[in-house]
C-alpha cells in the first residue's frame, strides 16, 4: 500500500532533545517573527507577528506564518513572549492564538496594544495576559527569561536571555543602541555584559541593517532637526511618520508646541498607539491635542497635523489629504508636508502617488532625502560589533531580514571570530548538546488571511522563482534499487549557483552526496518518502558547507 505523501498528513511531532531552536517565519521578504526555543520536548514561543503582502500576493493583504507544527503538539507549548509591539512581532497572536493557547507575555505597553488587538477579535477574556516588567526575570517551565531593555523604534524593546540547563541564547528581536530614546529605557549594556560574562552560547538577531556602516543614529537627534525643520516653515504643516513610534510623536508634539503651533492627531492607528503609550505611564506632559472638527478654526502658521499614512496606505489621513477628501484636514499652495520616515520595499509606489498628489496642490513635500527627518530602528554594523563584544558569543545565528542580510551579518560574525549559523524557516536547530547543528526541518508556509478565515497561500511558486533566481537549484539525483541500496554513483547538477573555478568543489559534494545516500540507516532507505526527505536535507547541509548559500534543492532517487 502506498504512504501517503508527508506534505499531505498531520505535521509530524518531533521533541528533539537538548535545547533547540526553530524560526518559523522570520527569515524572507515578508518576515512575520514567529519564532521557537525547545528544551527536551517543552516549547517557548518567542513573538508571533503577522505580514503585509506586496505585489506577490495581492489577493491577500495579510499574511500569517503557518502555526501548525506547533498546534499539533500545543499542550506542550509553555508560553509566548513578545519583544515588542510591531505587527511583524505581535499581529498574528488575535488570529492564530486558538490554535495555541498558551499564556502571553508581554510589557506594559506592548500589553495595551495586545489587549486592544484581543478584544477587538473577541478573545480578550481568553488570552492570559502576563505583564512582566522591561529588564524582568521571570521563569517559564525549564526556561529561566531575563528581560533585557533595548532600544528600537517603538518603546520596550526588549531582548530575551533564555537560560536552561544547556546554556543561555541571547534573542535580540529588533534592536538598536540609543543612548537617548526620548521616550523609555536607554539600552541596558551592563546587562549584556553581565550575561556575557556568565556566558552565551549564541546570539540568535536581528540582520536588517547588517549591510549598514556606522550607526544607525539616535532619536534625540531626529527630535533636534524637527525641531529646527518645523520652526522655520510658514504655512500648514502635516508630519507623517509610524504610528507605533512614540518617540517620533513625542518629538513632533514638542517640535509643535516649540513651534507656538497647535498639535492635531489625525487618523485612527496613531489615536490607538497614543492612548496605549499613556496608558503605561509615557506621554504624561503632552499638551492637550486639537480635535479633527477645531482643525479648521486654528490660523495657518499655528497648525501642526501629526497624520498616519507615511507608507502612502490608501485609506490614511496624509492619502485623505492628498486628494482633497479628508473632511476636516487639507493642505495647499504655501503649506508643507514631512515624512519623518523611510519607504518600506515594496510600498514606494503608493508612497510616490501621495507625495505626487501632494506636490500637483502646491504642496511642499520634504522626505528623510531632502532631511534628517528619520533614523532606522535596526543596528548598523558598529552596533552590531559593539553587541558582539559586551556579549561574546560562540555562534550566530542571524534572523531578521533577507538572505542578503542574513549573510552580511554572518560574514562580519565570522571576521569576528564567531561563528555564523544559517538558516532558513522551519530548520530545526539544535543548540546544544554537542556542536549545534541543524537536525531536521518542520513545515512552514504562509497563511492568508482572507475575511474570517485564514486559507493557505498559493504563491509557493513565485517564491520558489525568486529564489531560484537569487540562490541558484541544485539537484541531486541517484539510482537505488527496491531496497534503496545505492546503485552506482550519485549526480549532482547544480545550474547557475557554481561557476568553472568551483566546479571540483561541485564533484567533492557529489562524492560526499554518494556516501551520504550509501549509509542511510536501512529503515531510512527501504521507506521512499523518509530516503528522499533524508537525501534533501542532507544535500542541503553539504551544499550549505561547500558554498555557504541555501538555493532550492531537489532529490530524485529514483528506483529499479
Ligand atoms: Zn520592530
Amino acid at each position: 500500500m502506498k504512504k501517503p505523501n508527508r506534505s499531505e498528513a498531520a505535521p509530524k511531532r518531533l521533541a528533539p532533545p537538548g535545547f533547540v531552536f526553530i524560526p518559523l517565519g522570520g527569515t524572507g521578504e515578508i518576515g512575520m517573527n514567529f519564532n521557537l526555543y525547545g528544551l527536551d520536548g517543552q516549547w517557548l514561543a518567542i513573538d508571533c507577528g503577522m505580514g503585509f503582502s506586496g505585489p506577490d500576493a495581492p489577493e491577500a493583504e495579510i499574511l500569517l506564518p503557518d502555526p501548525s507544527f506547533i498546534a499539533a503538539q500545543r499542550e506542550t507549548l509553555l508560553g509566548l513572549v513578545i519583544t515588542h509591539a510591531h505587527e511583524d512581532h505581535i499581529g498574528g497572536v488575535a488570529r492564530l492564538w486558538p490554535q495555541l493557547r498558551c499564556p502571553v507575555y508581554a510589557t506594559p505597553f506592548c500589553a495595551a496594544i495586545l489587549r486592544r488587538k484581543l478584544n477587538e477579535a473577541g478573545l480578550g477574556r481568553d488570552v492570559k495576559i502576563i505583564v512582566t516588567q522591561p529588564g524582568a526575570r521571570f521563569t517559564i517551565g525549564p526556561f529561566a527569561l531575563r528581560s533585557i531593555p533595548m532600544t528600537h523604534s517603538t518603546p520596550e524593546m526588549q531582548a530575551l536571555a533564555i537560560t536552561t540547563s544547556y546554556g543561555t541564547v541571547l534573542h535580540t528581536g529588533d534592536w538598536k543602541f540609543d543612548a537617548h530614546p526620548v521616550v523609555g529605557l536607554p539600552p541596558d549594556e551592563a546587562g549584556l555584559r553581565e550575561i556575557g560574562d556568565a556566558g552565551v552560547l549564541a546570539i540568535i538577531g536581528d540582520s536588517t541593517n547588517a549591510q549598514v556602516d556606522g550607526h544607525s543614529g539616535s532619536e534625540a537627534d531626529v527630535a533636534k532637526s524637527l525641531k529646527s525643520l518645523i520652526a522655520d516653515i510658514p504655512g500648514r504643516i502635516a508630519v507623517t511618520c509610524f504610528a507605533s513610534n512614540v518617540a517620533r510623536v513625542a518629538s513632533l508634539i514638542k517640535a509643535g508646541e516649540a513651534a507656538g503651533r497647535h498639535v492635531a492627531l489625525i487618523g485612527r492607528s496613531l489615536g490607538n498607539y497614543v492612548a496605549a503609550a499613556q496608558e503605561s505611564g509615557y506621554l504624561a506632559d503632552v499638551p492637550d491635542f486639537l480635535s479633527e472638527e477645531d482643525i479648521g478654526s486654528v490660523p495657518n502658521d499655528s497648525l501642526l497635523m501629526l497624520c498616519t499614512g507615511s507608507q502612502g496606505e490608501p485609506r490614511s489621513a496624509l492619502a485623505r489629504i492628498s486628494l482633497n477628501t479628508h473632511r476636516y484636514a487639507s493642505l495647499g499652495e504655501g503649506d508643507t508636508a514631512i515624512f519623518s520616515s523611510r519607504m518600506i520595499p515594496g510600498n514606494e509606489r503608493a508612497i510616490t502617488a501621495v507625495q505626487d498628489a501632494l506636490v500637483r496642490r502646491g504642496v511642499d513635500v520634504i522626505t528623510d532625502d531632502d532631511e534628517f527627518t528619520h533614523v532606522s530602528g535596526h543596528p548598523a554594523r558598529e552596533e552590531l560589533k559593539k553587541l558582539y563584544a559586551l556579549v561574546r558569543p560562540q555562534y550566530l545565528v542571524p534572523t531578521h531580514g533577507e538572505w542578503r542580510h542574513l549573510s552580511a551579518q554572518a560574514a562580519l560574525a565570522g571576521d569576528l571570530g564567531i561563528t555564523p549559523l544559517l538558516l532558513e524557516n522551519g530548520d530545526v536547530l539544535q543548540l546544544a548538546p554537542g556542536a549545534p547543528a541543524v537536525i531536521d526541518t518542520v513545515p512552514v508556509g504562509r497563511l492568508a488571511v482572507d475575511g474570517e478565515k485564514i486559507v493557505p497561500l498559493k504563491g509557493g511558486v513565485l517564491a520558489a522563482r525568486k529564489r531560484m533566481l537569487f540562490n541558484g537549484v541544485i539537484v541531486g539525483s541517484a539510482v537505488m534499487d527496491a531496497g534503496g541500496r545505492l546503485i552506482g554513483s550519485a549526480r549532482v547538477a547544480a545550474p547557475g549557483l557554481v561557476d568553472e573555478a568551483e566546479v571540483k568543489r561541485l564533484r567533492e559534494l557529489e562524492r560526499e552526496f554518494t556516501d551520504m545516500l550509501a549509509n542511510l540507516p536501512a529503515e531510512t532507505r527501504r521507506d521512499e518518502q523518509l530516503a528522499a526527505d533524508a537525501a534533501r536535507a542532507g544535500l542541503r547541509r553539504l551544499v550549505g558547507k561547500h558554498f555557504g548559500k541555501r538555493p532550492i534543492v531537489e532529490a530524485h532517487l529514483m528506483r529499479t
